[in-house]
């Protein structure tokens, strides 16, 4: 339906990635952008302030985007891959400084995903004053569930956040608990860049982060939104 002209292309363009939607379609992945420390107990184990400062984001490139189900091979030049469960939103239409009270009008669903993070490079780049990436935005980075839509689920403002690891219950909180909700984060997001149809947010993770290693199963799931589970496989 949305087919590109043809173009002489030096190299072949770059596949899109896509998300698929409950009951049907599929949602084309721009880029992903991440809420940092937006839970109070998760800022604590991360040894920071949990006061309510503004904001932060950092991102990773679209084809970071894996679906649920995924085996994801251990990556490379880290010993310290963490989970972290987190309620993603998904922006189905543009907006630049868009009010707080019109920001879910730019939302065209939500899903669960996992912010998976070399947490060794980024503690490592956080105590350098250097950029986040290497910890955040590597390959298969962002394990997302199927979308459901608001027309079927509504904006979802509670619920419990929950992660396990081998069955073992490792995160578990109530999106409630966000530090700044959703209408806040597209808002503020939305005053540095322009959003668009396509944009990702993951709003950030509740406390319980850890390790995990080939072998382990990862699930979790949000109320009224989904679940996802992954496989961690030896590095390939
Ligand atoms: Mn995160």
């Amino acid at each position: 339906q949305f087919e590109g002209t043809r173009m002489s292309y030096v190299v072949a363009p770059p596949k899109v990635t896509s998300i698929p939607v409950v009951g049907g379609g599929e949602f084309p992945v721009r880029r992903v952008i991440c809420v940092g420390r937006n839970y109070e107990a998760h800022a604590r184990e991360m040894g920071r302030d949990p006061t309510r400062e503004p904001p932060f984001f950092f991102t990773k490139p679209a084809d970071a985007v894996i679906p649920d189900g995924s085996a994801v091979a251990y990556p490379p030049e880290t010993a310290n891959l963490h989970y972290e469960i987190e309620l993603v939103v998904v922006i189905g239409k543009d907006g630049f400084e868009i009010p707080e009270d019109k920001a879910l009008e730019h939302v065209f669903g939500y899903a669960v995903g996992i912010d998976l993070t070399r947490r060794d490079l980024q503690m490592a780049a956080r105590e350098l004053g250097r950029p986040w990436d290497w910890g955040k935005a590597f390959d298969d980075s962002a394990p997302i569930a199927p979308i459901q839509p608001v027309a079927k689920v509504g904006h979802p403002a509670k619920g419990r956040i929950w992660l396990s690891v081998n069955g073992t219950v490792k995160q578990d909180a109530d999106i409630a608990d966000l530090i700044w909700s959703v209408p806040e984060i597209v808002s503020i997001c939305s005053r540095s860049i322009r959003l668009k149809a396509g944009d990702v947010i993951m709003t950030g993770t509740p406390a319980g982060v850890g390790a995990i290693v080939a072998g382990d199963k990862v699930e979790g799931g949000v109320d009224g939104v989904g679940k996802i589970a992954i496989t961690i496989t030896p590095r390939s």
